[in-house]
């Protein structure tokens, strides 16, 4: 770290700023490329988007917002071999769904390709690049390790003509896959071993998403990314921190190929790790190639769709990439937090609704066969502007099978024969007794109500107070559900961090529970996908997008209180 850097960090709580802040901030104050702010976000569209790029989505766009800068999307489409339309849609999708607005177009680094390949001539014709015959694995072996140099290639010092003949050549098709590259000429004895005769373009006879067929060289990541940004006039490139000894490269790369002043500028950050969670995205492809979760969207990938899908809201991942802020050194953040975030956010905006996910039947004996009634709810008491709703009531309800305990002892606040409870929005029961098959299963449970009880009808029978309240849904009017409850995908803190174990070796095998026989009440029966609720005294629920008038299907989206947290006490 640079004297300058480390002021800037040392100042951090004075101003509160981050880091990349106060370097944009002295930027402006010296009216670096005219006080232009300009960042962007470069996926290689060869997998969904997860949470870690959510933190640099946030990151590049708000700093944008915040500087009146713009914020490009650019595609890094450079891997012809792992890259799809798929994904490039997914994550046009995924940052809108987030709530960022790229400038323009999207770009993609594949519209450069004849840019590139003209400066990757010039670079041959300065002397700076040569076409190596040797294959891949003999190029690895020269490249020597950081304490000891690497060896010349036998091909390193060929002429400028032949040089360029070659490339051409590769160009044209005439080689076949890994025959031969291009390498940038710059130190084989760089302490730095990314400078140590970097490849330029490797020969891949593959069919491009964007070119198809009109390539078959094409650019490595590392030739392609800085100038990329240079030619979209990017001031700040931001990255994550493993790049940081890719920079010399890029700004060798780009001070090579042009002599303007301006220059990207690359700074780093620490990228995101999450507790319990992987977020490679070999891995997540992996995890749904060989369909350990039903895709990338499902509810229990760390994937921006996979979060949508379960209920997460993109407020609560904006605030919550805002409260992890931005470092420069590498750490691992609570996966807690990220579920405390979204239940701050739910708790406001969720409506609260009844659902019963394991039922048993309450008959209210003393209550008339036939008659219904509507009883007023508030819709969320942590928002005043929600107002009430009217669910109905009848003889016969279900209540949560764990509500019922026939030898309860003293401080068991829930149904038990002989004790009162309140139903929620309603009337306070007596319980009598619990009706048995022959088996001795409970099949019904017996009550009395109370009709003065009524809550909210001010009587001083509504008043009176009884230790527990349960919720419940009519028998009559509930529409049958399935719900889907989560648990975390692995049962281990950091489960690819095993030197001797594979990741998959820490998949939780319970990590789903379909529950197909629960009840909700009627006002969910048009629920669309994405809703979000909260099935009061269950937790945070979100309607799936797979759910029909016929079929309705809701997620856990989170618990109401940290559970882990208690455990682990
Ligand atoms: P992965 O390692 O998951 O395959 P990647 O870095 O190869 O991710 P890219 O598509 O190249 O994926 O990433 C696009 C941008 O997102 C890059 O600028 C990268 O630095 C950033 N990014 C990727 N993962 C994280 C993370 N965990 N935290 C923060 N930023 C990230
Ligand atoms: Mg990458």
């Amino acid at each position: 770290m640079d004297n300058k850097t480390m002021n800037e960090e040392n100042t951090k709580e004075v101003k509160s700023l981050n880091f990349i802040q106060q370097i944009i901030e002295e930027d402006l104050k010296n009216n670096v490329n005219d006080g232009r702010v300009h960042t962007r976000f470069p996926p290689e569209p060869n997998g969904y988007l997860h949470i870690g790029h959510a933190k640099a989505i946030c990151l590049n766009f708000s700093l944008a917002q915040q500087y009146q800068g713009k914020c490009n999307l650019r595609f890094d489409d450079t891997n012809p071999v792992k890259e799809d339309t798929e994904y490039v849609d997914s994550i046009m999708e995924d940052i809108k769904w987030l709530g960022f607005k790229w400038d323009g177009d999207p770009y993609y680094t594949s519209d450069y390709f004849e840019q590139l390949y003209d400066w990757a001539v010039k670079l041959i014709k300065d002397g700076k690049a040569y076409v190596d015959d040797q294959s891949a694995a003999v190029i690895a072996e020269q490249k020597g390790t950081p304490t000891t140099p690497g060896t010349e290639s036998p091909f390193r010092n060929r002429s400028v003509e032949e040089n360029l003949d070659l490339f051409a050549r590769m160009r044209a098709g005439e080689f076949q896959n890994g025959e031969k590259v291009l390498r940038a000429k710059i130190d084989m004895a760089s302490p730095n071993m990314h400078m140590r005769d970097p490849l330029m373009y490797r020969i891949l006879h593959a069919h491009h998403h964007r070119t198809g067929d009109a390539w078959c060289i094409y650019p490595m990541y590392d030739y392609a990314h800085g100038e990329s940004d240079y030619l979209e006039g990017i001031t700040h490139s931001i990255c994550t921190l493993e790049f940081e000894v890719h920079r010399p490269l890029y700004e060798w790369f780009v001070s090579n190929i042009t002599d303007t002043e301006y220059q990207p500028k690359q700074r780093e950050f620490a990228r995101l790790n999450l507790s319990y969670t992987v977020m490679s995205k070999r891995k997540l492809l992996q995890l749904v190639t060989e369909k350990h979760v039903s895709g990338w969207d499902d509810p229990r990938m760390p994937t921006i769709s996979g979060f949508r899908r379960r209920g997460y809201t993109p407020e609560s991942i904006r605030n919550f990439a805002d409260t992890i802020g931005v470092a420069k050194r590498n750490n691992v953040i609570d996966v807690s937090l990220l579920e405390h975030c979204i239940r701050e956010d739910l708790n406001k905006t969720a409506p609260r609704v009844m659902a019963v996910l394991d039922p048993v039947k309450l008959v209210l004996t003393n209550y008339p066969e036939g008659q219904e009634e509507f009883l007023s709810i508030e819709n969320n008491p942590e928002d005043p502007e929600s107002g009430t709703r009217e669910i109905p009531f009848s003889r016969e309800l279900y209540i949560e099978r764990e509500d019922f305990m026939e030898d309860a002892p003293k401080k068991f606040f829930r149904m038990t024969p002989g004790r009162e409870v309140r139903l929620k929005a309603g009337y306070i029961v007596m319980c009598e007794k619990a009706v048995k098959d022959a088996d001795g299963n409970i099949t019904e449970i017996h009550c009395t109500y109370d009709p003065l009880t009524k809550s909210g009808s001010g009587t001083e029978e509504s008043k009176r107070k009884v230790k527990g309240t349960l919720h419940w849904v009519s028998a009559r009017h509930a529409a049958k559900a399935e719900v889907r409850i989560y648990d975390r995908l692995f049962n281990d803190e950091a489960p690819d961090s095993h030197k001797e174990k594979d990741f998959l070796e820490f998949i939780n095998e319970d990590s789903l529970q379909i529950l197909d026989n629960c009840y909700v009440e009627p006002s969910l029966k048009n629920s669309k996908a994405e809703d979000h609720f909260q099935f009061t005294r269950l937790g945070y629920f979100s309607t799936d997008k797979d759910t029909t008038t016929d079929r309705l299907i809701f997620n856990r989206t989170v618990s109401l209180k940290d559970s882990w947290a208690k455990a682990k006490k």
